[in-house]
Parts: structure tokens; sequence; C-alpha cells
């Protein structure tokens, strides 16, 4: 079994003395604690179960984690965990090696759900969504064995926007992925700490660390189509108008009810002259937008003349 290292910006040794690297290290961890900070996601006496999967997202996760619990104001308990879902050609000894080597509590469970899942689902179809409901079902249980009062999970701000793509385009609803959830059963609280992190940095630094990566198409499904369109488009957005995802962002936490038209959100029926309105009157008002950049314009042109 090959374990495939994400290229390595810099040899680990330069890893800790590197400025650009410390710069991103801060900025991650500045992010993480934001928002931890924004979303109460953490408190004193927390016991966090960080779920690993061995991709760079949650090596990331569990190393902001571990850095912040040193100087965070409050006390709390990590246990790393994985589970192994008996995929074949899975490198068991990959985590538990990597847990003992940065002294980090942590827990392996091992479920053979890619059997079910085969089983279950007939060849060619997509398995994630059974596979992830089974898996979500063994997480929750290992937290309640373990005592977690929280689940860590690794998922960062590009997913999220990604989610929220995905859900308007195919799903008919603006609605995304949550940095904090509560399961259907009321017992369970779900954190994504990397909700503010970029992927561009988190692989960055996890370049830069060399976390030992596992192969994340073990069990021989491919991505979702649907949601790698989706990257696609916002990779060339962020490439060809800057800030454009950044303000996709900010929007999630920006949301104006009065605006949109669910009247479960906002009641439109009892609307009267006296009732006040969150950003008022914008009938007749032309949104104000920012003057394109000469590259925005640049780029419009060519894609026009493309026509
Ligand atoms: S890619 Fe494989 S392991 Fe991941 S959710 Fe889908 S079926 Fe499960």
């Amino acid at each position: 079994m090959q374990i495939s290292h994400l290229p390595q910006l810099t040899s680990p040794l330069a890893r800790g003395t590197s400025n650009t690297f410390l710069r991103l290290k801060k900025k991650l961890e500045r992010s993480v604690g934001e928002a931890i900070g924004d979303y109460n996601m953490i408190g004193d006496g927390d016991t966090v179960l960080v779920c690993v999967s061995g991709g760079k997202d949650s090596y990331t996760l569990l190393s902001c984690l571990l850095a912040l619990r040193e100087r965070a104001p409050v006390d709390f308990r990590i246990v790393a965990m994985n589970l192994d879902q008996k995929q074949p050609g899975f490198p068991d000894h990959i985590l538990p090696a990597y847990f003992e080597s940065i002294g980090v509590e942590y827990r392996i469970i091992t479920e053979d759900t890619y059997s079910i899942v085969k089983d279950k689902i007939p060849a060619g179809k997509t398995t994630c969504s059974l596979c992830s409901r089974l898996r979500r079902g063994i997480i929750y249980r290992a937290a309640t064995e373990i005592g977690a009062s929280r689940i860590a999970l690794g998922h960062h701000r590009d997913d999220m926007l990604e989610t929220l793509f995905l859900n308007m385009f195919f799903g008919g609803k603006i609605k995304a992925m949550p940095p904090k959830l509560v399961s259907d059963d009321g017992k369970h609280v779900v954190i994504r700490p990397l909700a503010y992190c970029t992927e561009a940095d988190i692989t960055r630094f996890a370049c830069t660390m060399a976390f030992p990566i596992i192969p994340c198409n073990l069990c021989g499904s491919q991505e979702n189509a649907q949601r790698k369109l989706i990257k696609g488009m916002l990779q060339n957005w962020a490439r060809d108008f800057p800030g454009r995802i950044e303000s996709l962002a900010t929007a999630l936490k920006n949301v104006v009810p009065s605006h949109l038209a669910d009247p479960r959100l906002f009641d439109f029926v009892s609307l009267t002259q006296q009732t006040v309105v969150e950003e008022g009157d914008t009938a007749f008002d032309p949104l104000e937008l920012p003057q394109p950049s000469a590259r925005t314009v640049q780029f419009l042109s060519s894609a026009n003349n493309d026509r």
C-alpha cells in the first residue's frame, strides 16, 4: 500500500523556522479560535472527539485544536478518533503511529461498513450516502462511549460554500453546512472549527507539515461529480474575480430574511406599515455594487467576445 504524502513545500526541518509557515500556522489557529469563540463551540470541561480520516483537513484540524488547547482560557480534553471502515488496502498502522508520535489520546474504531455498502448498493451506484449514514451512527456511538460532549469534523469554509451551491442548484434550498449543529436525537453537538479556514491554506499547511496522508478513494467511489463541478466553478471565480469567495463566505453570516421570500423566516402575511424591517425599504434602490476591477472588465469583455 502506497501512502501518498502531499508534496512538501519546505523540508520538515525548515518548517519550524520559516516565517511564512509560522504566519500560516498563526492564521489558521486564529481562524479556528475565532470560529470556536463566535459559535461557542468548546467550553470548559468539554471532551472533544476529533474525527481524523487521514486527509489533510482532519490532520490540520487536530493540529490546530492541540495548539489552541495549550493556550485556551478553558480546559478541555481532546480524543482523536479514526474509523477503520475496512476498505481494501486501508493502511491501519498509519494513524495509530501518528497519534502516538504526537502524544494525543486516541481511539481506533473498526467496523466493516465497506462490506455492508458493497452488499446493499448495486455496482456502479454512488455509495457515499449509505456509507456516511453508517459512519455517522458509529461516530455518535463512539462519542457516547467516550463521554464526548463535542464531535469535531474537518470541513472548512470551501466545503461550506460548495454545499451552499449544491443545495441551491440541486436541492432548491439556501442551505450550507453549519459550523455547529445538534444531532437529531439531541444527544450530540457536532462542530466544524475550520469553518473560517480556506482549503488553500489548509493544503499549504498540510504540505509543509508532511502529514502522512491516506488516500480517500480506497472504497473505489469517486468524489461526487456535481461537487467537483461546483468546486471548479468556485475556483474559477476565485481566480477571475478576486474577493468574490470571501464575500460569499461573509454572506453566510449576513442573512436578511425580510429580503428573501421564505414566509417561515419572515412574516410577510402580517407585514403592515407599522412593521420595522431590517435593512428597511429598498424597493426602489438599485443594489450598490463596487466598481468592477480593470481585470474583471477585461474578463467580461473577452467572455462576451467569445460568444
Ligand atoms: S468516498 Fe467511499 S468512504 Fe467516502 S463516503 Fe463515499 S463511499 Fe464512504
